[in-house]
Formats: C-alpha cells, sequence, structure tokens
C-alpha cells in the first residue's frame, strides 16, 4: 500500500512538474478591473458575458496585505511577497521585515540553471521587476536596483537575468563603462526600439524602449507593447530546451488608478489581456508550460456603479481617446471656446456647455482641471473610486497548465510563491 502510494504520489508530481513557469503581475488590477475590461471589451450589450481570457484562466483569489497593521500593500512589499514568499513593509525590495535579504523565484529557476526574464512597461528597476531581480531597503533605489540586474551573477560566465525588457533606458546609460555599455561588451544583445525585437535572435537580450516608464498604451502610437514584448520574449525563451522562468507585469494598470482614469486602466487592461492570451496560447500549444496571472493589489478603490444609480457604461469610456494627463495639459489655460474643439479631438462624447464653462472656470489651475475631468468622466460611466491610493480588496487569480490545479480557492500572495517555488526545480 505504501509502496503504491509513493508510487502514485512520485507518478502525480511527474504529471504535475511544469517545464516552464511564466507568472503576470497586473499592477494594481483589482477585481473591478478584470470585470469592467469584460464589458468594455465586449461588441455590444448581448455580447456583454463573453470570455475574456482573465474569466477563461479563473481559479481563485489571494490576499495581498503586508507584513505590518496597514492590510494596504505597496508594490514593492506586494511584489516581494510574490517573489520570495515572505511578507515586508512597504517599500522593500527583496528584502525582510528586519532588511536581510531574500531570494527570489527567478533566482532560485537560475540556481538550477534555468533561463530567467522579467518584462514591463514601467523601467524594469520599478518595484514589482525589481522584487525579482534585486535587493533594496528602498523602491527608489533605482541604480542600486539596476546594478544589481548585472552584477548578482551566480556564475561569472552566467548572467542572472537572460532576458530584460522594458522601460529605463535612463538606468542603463550606454555611454562607455556605464552600465548598459557594460551589459554590451559583456554580452546582452540590445534594442532600443520596439520595431527592433525581432532583431533580438539569442539570449542575453537587454530590450530597453522608453528613458522610464512607457507613454500610456491610450497615449501611444504602439498600444500594444506588452503583447509584443511577450511575443519576443516566448520566442526567445521557448527556442530552447532549457527551462524557464518569465515574470511579466502590465505596470501601469496601477498609474491609471491612482489618477482615477477608467479610460487609462482599460487600454493597459487590452494590452495586458492580449499579452496573457499569448501565454495562454503558448501553453495549451506545448502542455509543458505553467501560466498563473495575479495582481500585487488593487489600485483605487474602482467600482462599477456610482451616484446612487444602477448602471455602468462601457460606452463612454470607449469614447475617451487620451489620458487625463494628456487631456488637462491639453486645456491648459485655454478659453471656454477653444475647448470644445479640443475636447472633440479626444473625446467622442459631447461635454454639456455647463461642463466646458466649468472646466473654463479653473482652466489655470491644473489639479482642479485634472479633478474636473476625472469627475465628469468617471460619472458618464459610472465609475466610483474611494482612492488616490491602493486598497486591501482581495485579488483575481487564474492559472493554466501543469500544477495550475494547485492555484484553486483563496490563497496568500505568499501561498502563491511558495507553490510556484515548490514548481520550480
Ligand atoms: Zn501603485
Amino acid at each position: 500500500m505504501a509502496f503504491g502510494a509513493a508510487m502514485l504520489a512520485t507518478s502525480l508530481q511527474a504529471a504535475q512538474a511544469p517545464k516552464n513557469v511564466i507568472l503576470f503581475i497586473g499592477d494594481g488590477m483589482g477585481p473591478a478591473y478584470t470585470t469592467a475590461f469584460r464589458y468594455y471589451q465586449a461588441d455590444s450589450q448581448v455580447d456583454r458575458v463573453s470570455d475574456t481570457v482573465f474569466d477563461r484562466l479563473m481559479t481563485g483569489s489571494a490576499s495581498t496585505f503586508p507584513h505590518d497593521d496597514t492590510v494596504v500593500t505597496d508594490s514593492a512589499a506586494a511584489a516581494t511577497a510574490l517573489a520570495t514568499g515572505t511578507k515586508s513593509y512597504n517599500g522593500a525590495v527583496g528584502v525582510d521585515a528586519e532588511k536581510q535579504p531574500l531570494d527570489s523565484m527567478l533566482v532560485r529557476a537560475k540556481s538550477l540553471g534555468w533561463h530567467t526574464g522579467v518584462i514591463a512597461t514601467s523601467q524594469v528597476t520599478h518595484a514589482t521587476p525589481a522584487s525579482f531581480v534585486a535587493h533594496a531597503h528602498s523602491r527608489r533605489d533605482y541604480q542600486v536596483i539596476a546594478e544589481q540586474f548585472y552584477s548578482r551573477r551566480l556564475k561569472p560566465d552566467q548572467p542572472l537575468v537572460d532576458l530584460i525588457l522594458g522601460g529605463g533606458q535612463s538606468y542603463f546609460p550606454m555611454e562607455t563603462d556605464q552600465l548598459g555599455d557594460r551589459m554590451v561588451r559583456w554580452g546582452y544583445q540590445y534594442q532600443d526600439k520596439l520595431e527592433g525585437l525581432d532583431k533580438l535572435t539569442r539570449l542575453p537580450v537587454l530590450g530597453l524602449f522608453a528613458p522610464k516608464g512607457f507613454p500610456y498604451a491610450i497615449d501611444s502610437d504602439q498600444p500594444k507593447r506588452l503583447s509584443l514584448m511577450v511575443e519576443a520574449g516566448l520566442r526567445l525563451l521557448g527556442g530552447s530546451d532549457t527551462p524557464f522562468f518569465l515574470m511579466v507585469e502590465g505596470s501601469q494598470i496601477d498609474w491609471c488608478g491612482h489618477g482615477n482614469d477608467i479610460a487609462c486602466a482599460m487600454r493597459e487592461m487590452e494590452d495586458f489581456a492580449e499579452a496573457l492570451e499569448l501565454a495562454e496560447r503558448f501553453a495549451r500549444d506545448r502542455g509543458d508550460t505553467l501560466v498563473v496571472f495575479t495582481a500585487d493589489h488593487s489600485t483605487g478603490g474602482l467600482t462599477l456603479g456610482a451616484a446612487g444609480e444602477y448602471r455602468w457604461e462601457a460606452g463612454p469610456v470607449k469614447q475617451v481617446t487620451a489620458s487625463l494627463p494628456v487631456l488637462t495639459q491639453a486645456l491648459l489655460n485655454q478659453p471656454a471656446e477653444a475647448m470644445t474643439t479640443i475636447l472633440e479631438q479626444h473625446v467622442a462624447f459631447n461635454f454639456t456647455p455647463e461642463e466646458v464653462q466649468r472646466l473654463a472656470s479653473v482652466s489655470a489651475e491644473e489639479s482642479r482641471l485634472y479633478t474636473e475631468l476625472m469627475e465628469m468622466i468617471s460619472a458618464r460611466s459610472f465609475s466610483g473610486w474611494t482612492t488616490t491610493g491602493h486598497d486591501a480588496i482581495d485579488v483575481p487569480l487564474g492559472a493554466i497548465g501543469p500544477g495550475a490545479e494547485k492555484f484553486v480557492g483563496h490563497l496568500d500572495n505568499t501561498e502563491i510563491s511558495n507553490t510556484l517555488q515548490q514548481m520550480i526545480r
């Protein structure tokens, strides 16, 4: 009996062990974002219940609280929990509450000889990717973090991170003997334009496509930048017999959430969803790859339904084609007559004469102008916001591939990490 049970356990383990592990983190992507995205991407009222990739892969939910008693985490503490399985303080990058260094699942994968990668739409030194690669007492130590992408090699002849794609040129300068230049001379293939992703042909690669974070998808002529990077990442990492661990962050869902900018957030969700679909297809085709998606926390206290009304409308959200910061800059110091024309360039629904007057009355005050615009667009769509910071609502969790069944139900973010680390072996 004991022998039989042991045999069963061994075969189950063998069946569950993925060759490759991909972790998607939607920064700030609480459940209101995945819900809103379902209605946002539906073609019509009739089609509004059709599945999104989040619905298809959803297996459970996750708590995100940090080490202290505040309950509301920041991205650094949450990413450290996801990367290492240990709760820490807000601002911590890969260190515990006593500021002692912690090894991440990326480091674990590398120590086992796997290829490793990080992809983000923020600078790659930002809290989430940083927590998988570096140790820093403060998330603001960007240069300290950048240096560790290169210097923290487990073996002198092997990079810690084989694939680095995102923003952050400012932290990897290419002048002689500066960090970027040293990495290229050491052996990294480098590209600084998304059009150049095809020219990346072998690991290790360093692709940095913006000085810091990318422009928002809604303001960008390349709104599918995360999908493009993930496509290249899967090609480069997936084309080898060596197993790989890849972390992908949709970094700016959170930034739009801080700005209480629903149209901005939905365009970020669109890019993140398409990137996740690429990984879903990769997992379905190959059968050897575990893909897990979750969020580090929710942002903005977003809710669907506001002001006592029993409705939420995606239509007005689709009709806004610029982020609130861009809209605000365009309207700043403009008279009412010019405002109508400017609004028409960026927003397909009409603002009432009263609304335009209200905007004109604060046109010289940037933050009041921003707030008025935000409230008008939120009111049109019946989107509610409780904060410009984060909130503590549990986040979605989903998985596909070998081992996906381990991610069912409610898990703490540290349990997601510990389970993933058990699968990297
Ligand atoms: Zn945030």
